[in-house]
């Protein structure tokens, strides 16, 4: 998966869209913040692994709110 060059390191926290915990480090994407931890797991993840649809399918959702 393609990094994300564009980012903003978020200051404040929030809750993460992909494993829906309060973390105080990550980046916001939009609307929607992104944890470091869940930001490392979704750039190593290979294609092929099982759990890449599930972070495809959470990432949608930033770009689905991002253009709502
Ligand atoms: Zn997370």
């Amino acid at each position: 998966m393609a990094r994300m060059e564009e980012r903003n390191t978020a200051n404040s926290g929030g809750t993460c869209i992909v494993c829906s915990q309060q973390k105080d480090l990550g980046i916001r994407i939009f609307q929607s913040f992104l944890c470091t931890e869940c930001e490392r797991e979704i750039v190593q993840t290979d294609v092929l692994d099982e759990k890449y649809p599930y972070y495809i399918d959470r990432m949608k959702q930033i770009w689905m709110s991002a253009i709502s």
